[in-house]
């Protein structure tokens, strides 16, 4: 039976985090400073997560995200993609900062990985420093190049801009999609930052990114299912698409097809949602996969209708995107 909420959305789509951990500290997203991360019994085993997912998928799941974190630090993480796979899961991807990817590419297709998205903010050596704070730049174009070699496919690369940091390389990155040949994604940033210093002029909004890249480069949009979340375009004159994902300035929670499992076993019905449900007990105990999808479908139904980041009463998470998975 398919999987349902209150509002008549049909949950499709879920991402799965593996881990709190990361090799990065990008600015939008972890703080500088030493993070306690969440002790290893906490965490779900491999196993643990492939029970849940065939039951998810046996539930009208059709997409899985793995995330974190970074997933790639996690020991054994190829191995659960071919798990994962077995679960008949349609569509399977991987969001990676993409350090680890060009060592890590032809395992991860052998699993059976259908796509791959990589995250790179900057195309400016000294600005990827600043941001990621980390001089893995070298490392991240290789994963791409890598990515791209292989069969995964499509590659997009996501950016999240953050208004005078790297706003001004909005034609730089459509640039890099044309010559590539590659789906660039533009993702708002959202009030889920360690260091909690989101504030509404920093999103550089998706509208604004549409103006500066169709004034040099004509765009046509291209069709999209309903619950994606980019608005997709491609250039009339040559190769490449761009993605813009406007969950600040155009929310698309009417259409919001997707819920997510975090690493120690919480699911979350919304990125913003205030609280969160531990299916990890669930797991541990006694109950059987008929007991676990019926809870699971309780909690669904109870997803929010909305993330309400534009709410003048809007608190944001406790939990920020790195514990969340994004
Ligand atoms: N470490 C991997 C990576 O960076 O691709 C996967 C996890 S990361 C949390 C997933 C996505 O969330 C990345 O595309 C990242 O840019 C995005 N992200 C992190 N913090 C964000 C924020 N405050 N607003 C919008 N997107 C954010
Ligand atoms: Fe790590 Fe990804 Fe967050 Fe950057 S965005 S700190 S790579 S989890």
């Amino acid at each position: 039976m398919a999987l349902t909420d209150k509002f008549g959305r049909q949950i499709t789509d879920l991402r799965v985090s593996v881990t709190d951990r990361c090799n990065f500290r990008c600015v939008y997203c972890r703080s500088a400073n030493h993070e306690n991360h969440m002790p290893a019994g906490q965490l779900l085993e491999w196993e643990e997560y492939e029970r849940l997912v065939r039951i998810l998928v046996g539930m009208g799941i059709r997409k899985v995200r793995v995330t974190g974190g970074e997933p790639l630090v996690r020991p054994g993480v190829e191995e659960f993609i071919a798990r994962l796979k077995a679960t008949g899961v349609a569509d399977l991807s991987m969001t990676t900062n993409a350090f680890l990817l060009a060592e890590r590419c032809d395992r991860l297709v052998a699993a059976g990985l259908d796509r791959i998205n990589i995250s790179l903010d900057s195309l400016d050596r000294q600005k990827f420093e600043r941001i990621t704070r980390t001089r893995t730049f070298d490392q991240v174009i290789a994963g791409i190049d890598a990515a791209q070699a292989s069969r995964l496919r499509p590659v997009k690369v996501n950016a999240v801009l953050v208004r005078g940091i790297n706003d001004d390389e909005v034609e730089a990155f459509a640039e890099f999609a044309r010559e590539r040949d590659l789906i660039m994604r533009f993702i708002e940033y959202m009030p889920l930052d360690a260091d909690r210093a989101w504030t509404r002029d920093l999103v550089v909004t998706a509208a604004e990114i549409h103006r500066r890249i169709s004034a040099r480069w004509p765009l046509l949009p291209i069709a999209h299912e309903r619950s994606e979340t980019a608005r997709k375009f491609r250039f009339s004159d040559g190769r490449g698409e761009i993605g813009l994902i406007a969950p600040v300035s155009q929310p698309f929670c009417g259409h919001c097809a997707r819920i997510r499992l975090t690493a120690d076993g919480k699911l979350r019905t919304c990125l913003f949602s205030k609280d969160d449900h531990d299916v990890r007990f669930l797991l541990r105990g006694v109950a059987s996969d008929e007991n676990i999808a019926d809870e699971i479908r309780s909690i669904v139904a109870e997803k929010e209708k909305g993330h309400r980041i534009n709410e003048r009463d809007f608190v944001p998470p406790s939990r920020t995107m790195v514990s969340i998975g994004g």
